[in-house]
């Protein structure tokens, strides 16, 4: 793996890839395997090739760290409406070349005016910035059916910070692309192209968001101390260093207050279940990852669980790794949240 990226502007796209690394040519199978193309990083032209580089960068540790899986192809969307419409095109025309989806449907399809079409990250982007509101979007959004791991993003101002959306630190933007990553690599381990298979194998939505929000906060705590996380972030990225603990503790107080308030816990922290939030599914699942790990072992996740997840299922998969049914487990997790916050914090590597 290299560890930079180097990129060049098409004039319709900024394209990152690492450096001297080959990248994939049409469609091949690669579901399942560790392979050694770079991940792609295809950015919208009004955004500044430094951001393009910090994203791809990141992904480039991350596949160092975990095993590199693909294809991937990470779109980072822009401001600009007119640059939108040209990494699109990019995009769709990818999509004849390689997997003969008519162009027409994919661009139809692509900027439909509403949730999760590559255009909505966009305009969501735009509208952002106009408010001077720093949220930020971005996600796995599939892309089996072409054998790809296909990413789109809002712009990750936290590597940019011209943007006038308040202060954004460049190291969270680093943690938030190894959440991705990770992503993809769960759904690598998932074969099948069926729908409601892979859906079933992704499991419960706290494991998920839990266990990539953790390894990916591990993993920048990692980097930290090694003096290799803000210190690689570009000149326009907003600078500050990676707080593991702090971070850790906040999360934790978090859960505490979210799950006091929707009167449960971790098992109901589902899409539309009462305790259905982000500090419900996303820093409850990451304690609840940080106490298996502890518990249990830190390689148990990566070595045990995800090898055997699509022969076993997933409770199948989960009663082998950790020794206990997840049943038996958010018992044990409840009376965990249950102790001090001192005692909690001591688990943590
Ligand atoms: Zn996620």
């Amino acid at each position: 793996m290299a560890e930079t990226a180097l990129c060049a502007n098409d004039g319709d796209h900024i394209l990152c890839a690492g450096d001297g690394m080959p990248v994939v040519e049409g469609a091949p199978d690669l579901y399942g395997q560790w392979i050694s193309y770079s991940p792609e990083v295809l950015c919208a032209v009004d955004l500044d090739m430094r951001l393009c580089n910090d994203v791809a960068n990141s992904l480039l540790w991350a596949a160092k760290e975990w095993g590199s899986v693909g294809p991937i192809e990470y779109y980072v969307m822009g401001i600009d409406e007119s640059a939108a419409d040209s990494l699109i095109d990019v995009y769709c025309s990818r999509r004849w070349d390689r997997n003969s989806w008519s162009k027409d449907e994919c661009l139809a399809e692509s900027t439909r005016a509403n949730d999760h079409s590559m255009k909505s990250y966009q305009s969501l982007s735009a509208a952002w910035l106009a408010e001077g509101n720093p949220s930020t979007t971005m996600g796995h959004n599939g892309g089996r059916q072409f054998n790809i791991h296909q990413f789109t993003s809002s712009v990750p101002w936290g590597f940019d910070a011209s943007y006038d959306v308040g202060f954004i630190e460049g190291v969270q933007e680093q943690k938030t692309v190894f959440h991705e990553y990770f992503h993809a690599l769960q759904h690598n381990y998932i074969v099948t192209k069926d729908w409601d298979e892979r859906d079933s194998k992704m499991w419960l939505r706290w494991f998920a968001e839990g266990s990539a929000e953790y390894m990916a906060s591990v993993l920048a705590r990692r980097l930290t101390d090694a003096g290799l996380l803000d210190s690689r972030l570009s000149e326009i990225a907003g600078k500050s260093s990676y707080d593991f603990t702090t971070l850790m503790r906040q999360k934790l107080v978090d859960t505490k207050a979210a799950y006091s308030q929707c009167g449960g816990s971790l098992k109901d922290s589902g899409y539309g279940d009462k305790c259905d939030s982000y500090e419900g599914a996303y820093s409850g699942g990451t304690w609840a990852h940080a106490y298996l790990a502890n518990k249990h072992g830190s390689d148990i996740l990566l070595d045990v669980f995800y090898p055997n997840l699509d022969a076993m299922g997933s409770e199948t998969a989960f009663t082998h790794a950790y020794g206990q049914t997840v049943e038996e487990f958010y018992t044990e997790f409840d009376e965990f949240l249950d102790l001090t916050t001192e005692e909690q914090m001591a688990i943590l590597p």
